[in-house]
């Protein structure tokens, strides 16, 4: 059976590339990075090559680069490496659970938690993120690209007002990096998740930037590895995989005429096109700046999650939202932010493309899709009713 893959939020194909510059550090070239002997030097100049690959996808330092063990990792070392015993943060209603799970906790020990509403495009207003800042305010993290949306927020603002205040400023850019092209001095952040297999790299390897300067106490205690900020051998294939891919991306914005993100964003726009030609559906994030590879739509009438079964029987792999939360029966809470009502948030389906995907994969898509909603209508016990209700009161 043919099978196409549109669920690339979740995770990535490990590109061909990429494979190939693991393969040898999973065999001849084993040594522990930090040994100082052939074996050992081997792989430490394998992980400062990533480091230097890693460095030019961000713009920044090989110095400011921390290898983790992906974008949980990341997000976590950043706020637990920073807020201290009366700190303030403020985060917005939509992040990654990585990063609305962190905060959570530091509620729970006492630390005090701002989080900034969106409005209906799934968008922050920087003026919010202003407003909320308090004397004790140490950091605010703000994710770059959502990946249930595809949204992307006004980091460039946001750092500028971080900046001002003399305030800490991280972003989860899991979902940005490989498909927007990404400066930190730019951002003006201080600090930036990435997570290897969001990219085409591995699962299991990830980075934090850090900007030099930054006062960041580390989360695991150890070794001197990652200049003491992480401690613990590195995974050096997942490593050099994570460097290999970063390069790869960086190729696929540099070239002029056959961009990677235009091509995606064109497949992207075509599948989007089409399935919003259909009957009672919707763009969440219209009017929103996004990321080229993703498009979140709802159908009125169905269940979110019996389309992915049903899709995924007849091959093609799409999703109801974050990867982690599949299966839980409670609505997106990224969609119910943006001011969804819980049955549309509930009917909605993330598609997200990849590089590996063509225009074929798109077609295979299109062919599925609209004799699919006309079927689970059909078997809806709330339609058509609902939908007439759910478009006047929007
Ligand atoms: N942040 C965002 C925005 C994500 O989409 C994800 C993964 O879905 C993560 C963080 C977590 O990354 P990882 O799977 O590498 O731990």
């Amino acid at each position: 059976m043919r099978r196409v893959y549109l669920d690339n939020n979740a995770t990535t194909p490990v590109l061909p590339e990429v494979l190939e510059a693991m393969r040898p550090y999973f065999g001849e070239h084993f040594g522990n990075a930090s040994s100082i002997h052939h074996h050992g030097q081997e792989t430490r100049a394998a992980v400062e090559r990533a480091r230097a690959s890693v460095s030019a996808l961000l713009g920044c330092r090989a110095s400011e680069v921390v290898f983790t063990s992906g974008g949980t990792e990341g997000d976590n070392l950043a706020i637990f490496g920073l807020m201290r015993d009366g700190d303030h943060v403020i985060t917005s209603t939509i992040e990654h659970h990585a990063v609305l799970n962190s905060c959570k906790r530091l509620a729970a020990q006492g630390g005090e938690v701002t989080y900034i509403p969106v409005d209906g495009r799934g968008l922050v207003d920087p003026a919010d993120v202003k407003r909320a800042i308090r004397p004790n305010t140490k950091l605010i993290t703000i994710m770059f690209a959502n990946n249930e949306t595809g949204v992307v927020q006004p980091v460039a603002e946001i750092g500028k007002i971080a900046a001002e205040a003399d305030i800490y400023f991280h972003t989860d850019a899991v979902q940005a990096a490989g498909k927007t092209p990404i400066d930190v001095n730019e951002i003006g952040c201080d600090l930036l998740t990435i997570s290897g297999h969001k990219i085409h790299g591995p699962q299991g390897a990830g980075a934090l930037y850090v900007r030099k300067g930054t006062q960041l106490e580390p989360m695991l205690h150890g070794g001197s590895h990652e200049r003491s900020r992480r401690a613990g051998t590195e995974n050096v294939p997942g490593i050099v995989g994570l460097g290999k891919a970063a390069e790869l991306a960086v190729a696929g914005f540099e070239r002029e005429d056959d961009r990677a993100d235009q091509k995606m964003a064109a497949a992207r726009d075509q599948l989007e096109r089409e399935l919003l030609d259909i009957e009672a559906t919707g763009l969440n994030g219209e009017g929103a700046p996004r990321v080229p590879n993703t498009t979140n739509i709802f159908f009125d009438g169905i269940e979110g999650e019996a389309m992915v079964i049903a899709l995924d029987l007849k091959g093609l792999a799409v999703s109801t939202g974050a990867a982690c939360s599949s299966g839980a029966i409670e609505p997106s809470h990224v969609l119910t932010a943006m001011g969804l009502r819980p049955d549309r948030a509930r009917a909605s389906i993330r598609f997200s493309l990849g590089k590996q995907n063509t225009e074929e994969d798109v077609d295979f898509a299109l062919a599925l899709i609209p004799e699919m909603v006309t079927r689970l209508r059909e078997l809806s016990p709330v339609w058509p009713k609902l939908s007439k209700k759910s478009v006047v009161s929007t």
